[in-house]
């Protein structure tokens, strides 16, 4: 979770470390409290909370209720505060706990209530708007129909929010025969987790402070029984918590949230960072990034030159690709899984029906657990996924003195290749994917900023013509991974030349950037192209016996020519395993003895460390000389 607010020169970063509590000490008894102990008794705070959400839950998730919260405005007319305690108590919604408890714990338990109640204001929105403009055929909207409804949703509603949601009220209107009244009628109550919302509650229940290097101790006031029954029930008990190296010595620490997890005491601490304010114009280095169709990311550098009195957007033709197919076709294989438990599942309950106690019961517990297990895998790979590679193309970007990074904008991206390729990433990996970017980014004060996705693989990035797509260089066939412009004989990776588009067409258009004032993000929406001219770095010293050569390959034999990484199996380098660099052709004799010399450029592709990053290879971040001519300038 990342947020943005702050003055004119620095922004506050928000973030939350994950970190675990293991052992405690009891203050009043001086008891050491060992790992199981001590999520006992947090667990117990965290039911009693629990128990007071449930009953306002209860009592207010209606629509009338939610509404009212959602508004903002109180019985007396003045704005609800922030606090969603404190706005709960203004419109005089309590409960009470049957057991003996402080204050404090009401407002942990009224808090998390009127959250959920607040999230569900926008759902109510969507579908109050929704069952508002219910079209005849909820298949085919006509272009009046969409203006009607685009006029009742709620601000940043997106088209897939519409979709899912028209989808619900479908099935609603199949299954009764009726429209449903409103959101109370279409979903069930929202499930309670219980939690220890520690940031509703004052230094007399918890408090928080740094002790010496990674270490904070937290103090909160916890229950010596799942029922206590009065005063002496409760007592102070400090725990020792470990951060994470992310946190930086100057951030400033917020009171957690507490957990338990399989016997563990999770702690989410929020904590804030200065970082500097990150212009969104007037940037000279940029990396591109495509989502690869041979690889999950491809980027291009690319930069803003004034040369002969214009301005050209000039690259140097290294291709950065990041690739984690292994760990992808892990995720497509827990997610096929997971469809495979979905629909077993709904057939056993179909099977079911509505009967009391039934023998199939035991069988569907056991399979749902299942499901929910895969699913928590699933989005911990894909988690896995998306932040090695946000932070990779960070340290790409710095590294190379770049200033921004350009992506393409998800709702823009056209389903152009069918549904397989498309669903080689899933849009919540990528949307990850962004948000660590973002988050990331704005660390190393590096912009990010997305881009129309329109044409970016179609268009020949050097000269703007139309590009045609090829199985492989040396075998002309159409297909999707290479391209080939015949106007100018541009011969290169799809990925590649995409990501070059992308690049350019950021940095050309870098007047028309838009800042979202709500959540800080910036996109470009119209978008103007400028021509890549490619520059070649200047070549790595070749060793004293080798001759630099004098005069170009023809162009014809470089385009036709075999790629210089051919894996082992003759396929591109695109595969999980790591790549074994071979310089020689299929059909050449590759069991020859290699050559004495040693290898004149660095490794193109490497695992990116030990344990989950042994699944990723990458273009190794290495500080590159300087490309393209000397006189910089953007104005
Ligand atoms: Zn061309």
């Amino acid at each position: 979770m990342t947020g943005q607010a702050g003055s004119a020169t620095s922004v506050a970063l928000t973030a939350t470390a994950s970190c675990a509590a293991f052992r405690g000490q009891d203050e009043l008894s001086s008891d050491d409290l060992k790992r199981a102990a001590l999520a006992e008794r947090v667990e117990w705070l965290a039911g009693i909370a629990a128990e007071v959400t449930r009953k306002l839950i209860l009592e207010h998730f209606n629509d009338a209720d939610i509404k009212r919260l959602g508004a903002g405005v109180g019985p007396d007319g003045r704005p609800l505060p922030a606090k969603g305690y404190a706005a709960m108590r203004r419109l005089g919604w309590t409960a009470t706990s049957e057991v003996h408890c402080s204050d404090r714990v009401h407002r942990m338990g009224e808090e998390a209530a009127a959250r959920l109640l607040r999230q569900a204001d926008h759902r109510r929105q969507m579908v109050a708007g929704i069952i508002a403009t219910w079209p005849k055929d909820p298949k085919r909207l006509t272009k009046q129909e969409w203006e009607s409804l685009e006029l009742v949703l709620p601000e940043g509603a997106s088209k897939a929010e519409v979709r899912n949601r028209s989808r619900q009220v479908t099935a609603f209107v199949a299954a009764q025969g009726h429209l449903p009244q409103g959101l109370e009628e279409l979903e069930d109550q929202p499930q309670v987790f219980p939690q220890v919302l520690l940031s509703a509650c004052d230094r007399q229940a918890a408090t928080l402070t740094r002790s010496t290097g990674s270490f904070v101790t937290l103090r909160v006031q916890l229950p010596k029984s799942s029922k206590p029954r009065s005063r002496q029930d409760w007592s102070w008990v400090s725990i020792p918590v470990r951060l994470p190296p992310t946190v930086p010595e100057a951030a400033e620490l917020h009171t957690p949230t507490l957990r338990v997890r399989a016997g563990r005491v999770l702690v989410d601490l929020p904590f804030t960072v200065e970082a500097p304010v990150i212009p969104r114009a007037g940037h000279q280095v940029g990396l591109g990034l495509d989502w690869g169709i041979n690889t999950f990311l491809v980027g291009a550098l690319a930069k803003v030159v004034f040369d002969r009195g214009r301005r050209r957007v000039i690259t140097d033709g290294i291709p950065l690709r990041f690739g984690a197919s292994g760990a992808i076709a892990k995720w497509h294989n827990l997610r096929k899984e997971g469809e495979f438990l979905h629909r077993k599942i709904s057939h056993l309950e179909r099977l079911r029906g509505e009967w009391g106690p039934h023998p199939l019961d035991a069988k569907l517990a056991l399979l749902r657990a299942h499901h929910q297990n895969l699913l928590a895998r699933q989005r911990q790979l894909g988690h896995g996924i998306a932040w090695a590679a946000a932070r990779w193309a960070v340290d790409q970007a710095i590294c190379s003195g770049g200033t921004v990074i350009y992506v393409e904008d998800l709702a823009t991206l056209e389903p152009a290749l069918g549904r397989k390729v498309n669903a080689r990433i899933s849009a919540s990996v990528r949307g990850q994917f962004q948000d660590a970017l973002r988050h990331l980014g704005a660390k190393a004060g590096c912009a990010v900023v997305t881009v129309p996705a329109r044409g970016t693989s179609s268009i020949c990035p050097r000269c703007l013509r139309p590009l045609r797509h090829y199985t492989s260089p040396e075998r002309l066939r159409s297909g999707h991974p290479w391209a080939h412009c015949s106007h100018c004989g541009l011969s290169t990776d799809r990925d590649h030349a995409a990501a070059q588009r992308i690049c350019s067409r950021g940095l050309s258009s870098q007047p028309a950037v838009h800042q979202d004032p709500r959540t800080g993000h910036m996109a470009i929406r119209k978008s103007q192209d400028s021509q890549v001219a490619r520059c070649r770095r200047r070549r790595p010293s070749l060793g004293p016996t080798t001759k630099p050569r004098t005069h170009p390959v023809p162009l014809r034999r470089r385009v036709l020519s075999p790629p210089a990484v051919v894996a082992v199996n003759g396929q591109r380098p695109e595969g999980g395993a790591p790549q074994a660099r071979v310089t020689s052709a299929p059909g050449q004799d590759t069991t020859a003895q290699p050559s004495p010399t040693p290898p004149r450029h660095r490794p193109k592709w490497v695992p990116l460390g030990r344990g989950f990053h042994r699944n990723a290879h990458a273009t190794p971040v290495v500080p590159r000389d300087d490309f393209g001519p000397k006189a910089l300038g953007y104005a």
